[in-house]
């Protein structure tokens, strides 16, 4: 029997938390509304706002207290101080970093996948979640090549990914506190921050980490690698773990896989490769031939927030051999019995989570609905425009600091005996400034370096052009 006081709240109070359906209606109606306006304005609307880091009134709102605030105002709040600040990812103009994009079918799959509030961490909780998944994981095993016997999990993003593969790495290579001071990692020195977040995290720190030299084309070198692990050996250490790149950050370099995979096996070092930025290109003819090494990896990380173009929240571990991916997780515990029994793996065996995100429907819905042919077709688009803005920089007199070998071009202008870092730093600058377009900037042999990454869904030639202007503009003030 309720008593007077739950009775007050249900009848009072109009369902507060459980809205009924016009109420809902009106909510979604909104929220559509906002989402579709967005979307539609998608190309007017600036890639970078710059200046807008600074801290204003209204961002008192979003603190949380007592206090509400109405629906409208809630959006009014959203679009002025979230979407019109700082870096707009959405954009086909954001060619900085690593874009994407954000598919809205992705968007929608998210929001099927949160209103049904799915338990995808456990098989016996959700075998149709855990199934879609598992479609997804051996989906993209097949692109890099694995066969039978492959393991993976559908993570928050790359770093988490290669969080996984390392802690992996550790419990196959039977990594403890009696030998880690005498084991040796080798990446490149190109190799992305994450890893070494992840060397900290599952308590790598005290291996031996060596950077290896790169060679022209910013690739590992792997004769400098052979080299080093026979001395190593030599000096009465132990190699054993190797974290190569299928598209660096930096430039998109990919590493002589074939190569380091042999030098690997021959050591029993574990091979890790990070595809996180190239994965996806194994979609593509150009992508597959370039990237047709990356079966001998005993594991890879992809981002489909990257190469598949949904929303950030989405990365992937692939491990060859599903038990490594068992061992570096496997748990128990007396309340989880019943999903214990179950023969199927659930994503909880191979990853750090148990309740979870059921991430798999935002990546899967896209690849359902369209195929992915369309994907493929996307991803060579964003080849032929990379070569189109390489041709057009050297044109205009740019030099090609390293050559794109997919879809990031790393540049420079050389004014001669003009102070180079502050004269490109001031071209970067106008771009910003303009906002239409997004770039970033790095360092490369020790020179600042303007880099183009064109990945987004969203960017086409328009994009390409209106960058193209920019520079040409700006080097006419700086009377090149
Ligand atoms: C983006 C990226 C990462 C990190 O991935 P997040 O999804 O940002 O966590 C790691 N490695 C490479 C090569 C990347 O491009």
């Amino acid at each position: 029997m309720s008593t007077k006081k739950e009775k007050k709240l249900y009848s009072e109070r109009d369902f507060y938390l459980e809205e009924n359906q016009q109420k809902r209606n009106e909510i979604d109606k909104a929220i559509l509304e906002f989402a579709n306006e967005f979307v539609h304005e998608i190309d007017e609307r600036k890639a970078f706002h710059n200046n807008t880091h600074n801290k204003t009134i209204e961002d008192d709102l979003f603190e949380i207290g007592e206090s509400t605030l109405k629906l409208n105002k809630i959006l009014d709040l959203i679009k002025d101080r979230v979407v019109n600040t700082g870096l707009n990812p959405a954009s086909g103009g954001h060619l900085g970093y690593i874009p994407g994009g954000g598919l809205y079918s992705s968007a929608l799959g998210d929001y099927l996948a949160a209103v049904t509030n799915r338990y995808a961490g456990v098989f016996y909780a959700s075998p149709g979640a855990v199934r879609m998944e598992d479609a997804l994981i051996n989906w993209c095993g097949n692109l890099i090549g694995y066969s039978k016997g492959f393991g993976g999990n559908l993570t928050s993003g790359g770093s988490i990914a290669n969080l996984i593969a390392l802690s992996t790495a550790k419990k196959a290579k039977s990594i403890t506190s009696k030998n880690i001071i005498k084991s040796v990692i080798y990446c490149s020195q190109q190799a992305h921050h994450s890893i070494y977040k992840a060397i900290n995290i599952v308590g790598l720190e005290e291996c031996i980490v060596r950077q290896i030299p790169l060679d022209n084309d910013f690739r590992l070198s792997s004769s400098d690698f052979e080299s080093q692990v026979e001395k190593d050996i030599n000096d009465g250490l132990t190699p054993f773990l190797l974290i190569a790149n299928a598209g660096s950050t930096d430039v998109g370099a990919i590493d002589p896989l074939k190569d380091l995979g042999a030098i690997c096996k021959l050591n029993s070092i574990w091979f890790h490769v990070d595809a996180a930025y190239g994965g996806f290109f194994t979609l593509t003819d150009y992508g597959k031939d370039k990237l047709q090494d990356l079966e001998i990896a005993d594991s890879v990380i992809l981002d489909p927030h990257k190469g598949m173009f949904i929303p950030y929240g989405s990365g992937m571990v692939l491990v060859k051999d599903i038990n490594h991916l068992l061992d570096a997780n496997k748990y128990s515990a007396n309340y989880m019995q019943d999903a214990v029994k179950e023969t199927h793996y659930s994503p909880a065996d191979l990853s750090p989570e148990l309740s979870k995100h059921f991430r798999g429907l935002r990546m899967w819905l896209p690849l359902k609905l369209y195929g992915t042919k369309v994907f493929s077709d996307y991803l060579e688009e964003k080849l032929r425009l990379t070569r189109y803005l390489h041709k057009n920089l050297l044109e205009l007199g740019f030099t090609i600091v390293c050559e794109p070998a997919l879809t990031i071009i790393a540049f420079r202008y050389n004014f001669n005996d003009r102070d180079n870092d502050l004269l490109n730093t001031a071209l970067l600058d106008h771009i910003l400034e303009d906002g239409r377009i997004f770039i970033s900037s790095t360092i490369l042999n020790n020179q600042f370096t303007l880099r183009a990454a064109i990945l987004s869904f969203r960017t086409h030639r328009k994009e390409i052009d209106i960058l193209i202007q920019l520079l040409k503009d700006k080097l006419k003030d700086l009377s090149v």
